[in-house]
C-alpha cells in the first residue's frame, strides 16, 4: 500500500555551517511527535557515531543497489564520492509508528523530496545572516583547509540561491531564537496532524 501520499514530513535544509543540526535536536528533544530520518551514508562513520542512529553507514556496492531497487526516495552526492540518502522505508517505519519524520539532508535532496510528496512536506531553509557570519563560523571550527573553506563558501553561495523553494526561512542569527521560532512554525503545521498539540 502507498502510504505516503497523506503522510507529513519535515524537511530542515541549509548550507553548511548554517546551524540545522542543533536545530533539529533542540526540536526532536521538545516534540514527542517527530522522530529523526536517519540517512543511509558511504562515509565512514566519525568518532562517536553509531550505525542505526546517526546513519545507516553501507558500503558502495549497497548504496547502488538500493538505487537500481528505486528504494530511496532521494539520494545525492554531497561530497566527492560521498552518496547520502533517504531510503523510502525509513519513512514508512516512522509513519507506521505513528510519528513524523524529520530530514536533515541537503538543499538538492530537499527539493527532490518536496517534489516527490508535494502534499504535506513543511520544509525549512535555515540561513545563515551572511556569507561573511558563515565564513566566521567555519574558520572558528577549524575544522577547514583554506580550500575546503572556499568551496564550502562557494556552495552555501549556491545553496543560498535556492531559499525561495522551501516552505519557510528560519535565519539563524541567534540559534535560540531560531529554535525558538523554528518551533513555533513546526507545531503549528504538525497541528494539522495532531489537533492536541
Ligand atoms: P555529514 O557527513 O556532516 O553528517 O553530513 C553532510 C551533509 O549531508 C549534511 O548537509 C547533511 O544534511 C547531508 N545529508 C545527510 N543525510 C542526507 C540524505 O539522506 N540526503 C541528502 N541529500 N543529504 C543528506
Amino acid at each position: 500500500m502507498d502510504m505516503s501520499a497523506q503522510q507529513p514530513i519535515v524537511i530542515f535544509t541549509a548550507p553548511s555551517g548554517a546551524g540545522k543540526t542543533s536545530i533539529v535536536r533542540y526540536l526532536l528533544e521538545r516534540v514527542p511527535q517527530l522522530c529523526f530520518s536517519i540517512s543511509a551514508a558511504t562515509r565512514q562513520a566519525r568518532k562517536g557515531e553509531v550505525n542505526g542512529k546517526d546513519y545507516y553507514f553501507m558500503p558502495m556496492s549497497e548504496f547502488q543497489h538500493y538505487i537500481q531497487e528505486n528504494a530511496f526516495a532521494e539520494w545525492e552526492m554531497v561530497y566527492e564520492g560521498k552518496y547520502y540518502g533517504t531510503l523510502r522505508r525509513e519513512l514508512e517505519r516512522i509513519w507506521t509508528a505513528g510519528k513524523v519524520p524529520v530530514l536533515d539532508i541537503d538543499v538538492k535532496g530537499a527539493i527532490h523530496v518536496q517534489q516527490q510528496y508535494p502534499q504535506h512536506t513543511f520544509s525549512v531553509f535555515v540561513k545563515p545572516p551572511s556569507v561573511a557570519e558563515l565564513r566566521n563560523r567555519l574558520e572558528s571550527r577549524g575544522s577547514e583547509t583554506p580550500e575546503s573553506l572556499e568551496t564550502r563558501l562557494s556552495k552555501a553561495e549556491y545553496e543560498l540561491s535556492f531559499q525561495d523553494h522551501f516552505t519557510t526561512i528560519v535565519v539563524n542569527q541567534s540559534l535560540s531564537q531560531a529554535c525558538a521560532e523554528a518551533l513555533v512554525k513546526v507545531t503549528a503545521f504538525l497541528h494539522a496532524f495532531y489537533p492536541q498539540i
